[in-house]
């Protein structure tokens, strides 16, 4: 469009400057001939130069003009066809990863009760242990026992009853302070074995749990320092000691051993063992 309409005005100009020039010559030749003659042609090439320069202006001028239009024109074009082919790689994608999904749910539907509960046991033993190295790694996590202690890996060791040990055992003075290890919601219950106790659920669902507290401290919300309790011999331990567990995702039945995490944290606080170890 743009440059059908410059070729129209060059045209033009081009034929008014011919005419203009051609009457003159007209002229020229009736009053003198011999001189006239000489004045047409002078007119036709003058007049043949304006119009070349005039062209040539005028190309000079639409030119760039045309070729950033011709530009933008190659630009638009092969953005569609990438944003064509974007979206076929995407809706490919999306296809694939229904058909896995497909795949998965009819693996899990062929698995007998047995062997689904094996692969959920799994799947949590392996969050769990990625849990734990979490809070090794924490630069957040609190030692529970504000004071001088004692303790050692005694998880999973057989207790009365034909129980196992799910917890570890921090010996500590009567008294001395105990911290929530995290921020989380504090709960207090008297149990039969263990005698005080203290839950503390975080904002991620993981339980840790406290037991053979002589008397509770702060419940409700609170902060990771925050004293939930005191150090005593409630329940049926031996000697002052806190039990302590730790349940990701808070199950019940998924207490995991948090000597790790005892370790990474309170060591500034742990003094020799004495020479009789309370348990339970
Ligand atoms: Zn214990």
């Amino acid at each position: 469009m743009f440059r059908i309409s410059t070729l129209f005005v060059a045209f033009g100009l081009l034929a008014a400057c011919t005419s203009a020039n051609a009457q003159e010559a007209d002229q020229a030749w009736v009053t003198n001939p011999p001189e006239g003659l000489q004045t047409v042609v002078d007119a036709a090439v003058t007049a043949g130069n304006e119009a070349t320069q005039i062209a040539r202006g005028l190309t000079e001028t639409t030119s760039p003009a045309i070729a950033q239009i011709e530009t933008l024109n190659r630009q638009v074009e092969r953005t569609g066809q990438i944003s064509e082919l974007l979206g076929d790689t995407i809706g490919k994608g999306l296809l694939a990863l229904r058909e896995l999904q497909k795949e998965q749910e009819a693996i899990l539907a062929a698995l007998s009760p047995e062997e689904r509960s094996a692969l959920e046991a799994r799947s949590l033993a392996e969050a769990s242990r990625a849990a734990v190295n979490r809070h090794v790694r924490s630069t957040t996590w609190v030692c529970p026992v504000a004071g001088e202690m004692q303790y050692r890996d005694s998880w999973g060791e057989p207790r009365s009853g034909g129980r196992t040990h799910d917890g570890i055992d921090i010996m500590a003075r009567w008294r001395t302070p105990l911290v929530a290890p995290e921020p989380g919601t504090v709960v207090f219950r008297r149990d039969k074995i263990g005698g005080l106790s203290f839950n503390l659920t975080t904002a991620n669902g993981d339980v840790w749990f406290g037991t053979h507290l002589s008397s509770y401290g702060n419940d409700g919300w609170v902060e990771a320092g925050t004293v939930v309790g005191y150090i005593g011999r409630s329940g049926n331990a031996v000697g002052n000691h806190v039990h302590f567990e730790y349940r990701p995702g808070g199950h019940p039945d998924n207490s995991v051993n948090p000597f790790p995490v005892v370790e990474a944290h309170c060591a500034n606080g742990r003094t020799a063992p004495r020479s009789q170890e309370p348990s339970e």
